[in-house]
Parts: structure tokens; C-alpha cells; sequence
């Protein structure tokens, strides 16, 4: 971990990668604790694109007021390929010099923590804060955005689940969280699926599935709601095979991202809150290339060094928690993420 050489008075915050619901309460919460402490503070819009051409603006309290609620980000965010070049680095770092931006706070993924690593090694202080609905940041058990996001698909999932118990229908429902399946397996435990497909760890077994449809229609089950993650992806084949397989009719719902949208819970608002004030805290207390967490019930900061080089997996008693509760009968079945050979 470096230290700042000299007192911080100017910091910026930027939001990168996918958007999540509580990423505003985290800008307001930079925002506001920066004032507080007599910093001035530059808004970055759309990410590293905001320091490449610079698109960056000093905020007051004002400027985030009535933003808590929101979902999305109010600085917009971005992919920004340039980041990933030297060039693009070495620019970005400019900008940073010419505003007089001492401290960044980078609200993002892994991702957006390596494009921080690069600004860090060009002497501008960094903090990240886990912005992402995927939950896939292996230095900590809270991202912001999570807890909406699962939310907003469970009761999507419970309105399939009417519809699927009418027409007694096979659902597989498909949510996003990339190459992660928390987002599946929280929907899984949460709408009671009978098989959750998640892309680590396990082996895909179709006919485990096909055996597990036939065998629940036999003991008169009306529904059979498959949670699908992203990161195995293929649905609509999915269906159709298992149509074909089992003669029950088979429909694929693929959330999408309304996943991604909506106003943050209370948890989203408030550990956001808490993780922005906190990055400023670290920022004033002269740290730097530090990630917020929240891990074993503690608010912590990590080295970004460290926390990229972690490895998250699922929890192992979680998913068996999950195939429990799929009734006994049913066991559940994993999945690695297919390629179009496999289907
Ligand atoms: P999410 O997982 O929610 O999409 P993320 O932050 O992981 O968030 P990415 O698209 O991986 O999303 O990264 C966001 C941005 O961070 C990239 O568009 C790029 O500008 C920057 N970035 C990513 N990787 C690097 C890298 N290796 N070096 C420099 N910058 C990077």
C-alpha cells in the first residue's frame, strides 16, 4: 500500500464497468463526506472515457441531492477500451494532474480496480468500491447492487412462476451475473426453483434434468422452474430439448437487464453510503490502491494488489442448502458454461 506524499485536496469519482442500483448513493456519499471535510470534489462522466476526454465536472452538495433513490449511475458509466493502452493510461493520469485530482474513487468491478492499479503506478491515489449486481469480487460478501438486483428478479421469477403453475409448464429462467452464479443461486433458494444451473463447479447433466421434470409431474407437480445463470447461458435450446425430452411444454424467460435497474434497497442505499464516506476516510488518512469490503460482518478496506489476485467461489453449503430445498427428490444440477458443441 503507497502513501500520499502530501495532504489530498482535490479527489474525483467515476463509476465503470456495469451499472448497479446503489452506485448513486456511494457518488452522494463521496460526495458529501469530501465537502464535509473541506475537499473539492470532480465528478468523472462514463468512467475512464470522463478522463480521456475530459468530461469531468466539480459537484456541490446540491448536485446530488434527490439521487439516492435512483436507480443507475448520474455520472453515467462506460467501457472504456483506451484505459487498456498505454497511451490511454498515460492521458488519463494528465487529466487527473491538470484538475489537480489528487485521490480517485473508482465505483466499479475487477475490472475497473485494474484500470486504478495503472493510475496508482502514475502516482494518483486510488480507492475502489464494489459496484457490480454480479457479487463476483472475491475480497468481499457485499457488492452494491446485489441485494436490489436478486430482489428485482425474485419477483420477476415469482410472476413466471403464476403463469408456469397455469399453464403447467417447465420455466427455465434465465439471470444475468456473467461467469457468476450468486445471482442464480440466491433466486434459486429464494423462489424455491427445483434446479439451479450455475457455471462453476459442476458438471452439466441434461438428463439428470429431463429425470428430475418426468419424476415431479409423476408426483403432480403443476411448475418446474429452472434458474438459469448467465454464465451457462443457452435457454431457448435448453427448452427445447427439454420439451422434446419430457412432453411437458417448455418456455425459456431471459430476465435481461431489468436485472440491472430500479430503485436500491435499504442495504444498497446504506452500505453504499458507508463504503463512499469510507473511501474518502482512506483517501484523507493518506491511503491509496485500497479496495472497500465488507467481509465477516466489518466494514474493511484490502490491498487492490490482493483483492485481484483472490479467487471467489460459491459457498458449498449454500448450494446444498439450495438442492435441499428443491424438495428432497431432486437433485440439483450443476453446470459448466456450455459451448454451442455441447447443445
Ligand atoms: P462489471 O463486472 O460490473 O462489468 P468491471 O469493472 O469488472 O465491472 P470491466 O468492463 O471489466 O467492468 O472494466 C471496466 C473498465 O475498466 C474497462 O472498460 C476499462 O476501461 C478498465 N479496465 C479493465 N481492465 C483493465 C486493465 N487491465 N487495465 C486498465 N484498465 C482496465
Amino acid at each position: 500500500m503507497s502513501s500520499a506524499t502530501k495532504e489530498i485536496k482535490t479527489i474525483g469519482v467515476l463509476t465503470s464497468g456495469g451499472d448497479a442500483p446503489g452506485m448513486n448513493a456511494a457518488i452522494r456519499a463521496v460526495v458529501r463526506r469530501a465537502l464535509g471535510k473541506g475537499l473539492k470534489v470532480y465528478g468523472i462522466y462514463r468512467g475512464y472515457d470522463g478522463l480521456m476526454e475530459e468530461d469531468l465536472k466539480e459537484l456541490s452538495a446540491q448536485d446530488v441531492s434527490d439521487t439516492i433513490q435512483k436507480g443507475g449511475t448520474v455520472l453515467y458509466t462506460a467501457r472504456c477500451a483506451e484505459m487498456r493502452t498505454p497511451e490511454g493510461q498515460k492521458r488519463a493520469a494528465e487529466t487527473c494532474r491538470k484538475y489537480g485530482i489528487e485521490g480517485l474513487v473508482v465505483i466499479g468491478g475487477d475490472g475497473s480496480y485494474r484500470g486504478a492499479q495503472v493510475l496508482a503506478h502514475q502516482g494518483i491515489n486510488v480507492v475502489g468500491i464494489p459496484g457490480t449486481i454480479d457479487l463476483d469480487i472475491s475480497c468481499t460478501e457485499y457488492t452494491i447492487g446485489f441485494d436490489t438486483s436478486v430482489n428485482t428478479a425474485m419477483e420477476a421469477i415469482d410472476k413466471v412462476r403464476d403463469t408456469s403453475t397455469s399453464h403447467e409448464r417447465c420455466s427455465i429462467i434465465e439471470v444475468m451475473g456473467r461467469n457468476a452464479g450468486y445471482l442464480a443461486l440466491w433466486c434459486g433458494i429464494a423462489n424455491g426453483a427445483e434446479d439451479i444451473l450455475l457455471p462453476e463447479n459442476y458438471d452439466y447433466d441434461e438428463q439428470r434434468i429431463i429425470d428430475n421434470i418426468i419424476d415431479s409431474r409423476r408426483r403432480g407437480k403443476k411448475h418446474h422452474i429452472i434458474i438459469n445463470a448467465e454464465g451457462v447461458g443457452h435457454s431457448a435450446s435448453m427448452a427445447r430439448r427439454i420439451e422434446a425430452a419430457t412432453g411437458m411444454e417448455t418456455r425459456a424467460t431471459i430476465l435481461g437487464h431489468m436485472q440491472r435497474g430500479g430503485s436500491p434497497t435499504a442495504k444498497d442505499r446504506v452500505y453504499a453510503s458507508i463504503m463512499g464516506c469510507m473511501a474518502v476516510d482512506l483517501l484523507i488518512a493518506g491511503k491509496s490502491e485500497r479496495v472497500v469490503g465488507y467481509k465477516n460482518g466489518k466494514f474493511q478496506d484490502f490491498d487492490i494488489d490482493e483483492a485481484l489476485a483472490m479467487v471467489k467461489g460459491i459457498d458449498p453449503y449454500q448450494y446444498e442448502i439450495a438442492t435441499a430445498m428443491s424438495g428432497g427428490y431432486s437433485k440439483t444440477s450443476g453446470a459448466k458454461a456450455l459451448n454451442d458443441e455441447t447443445l
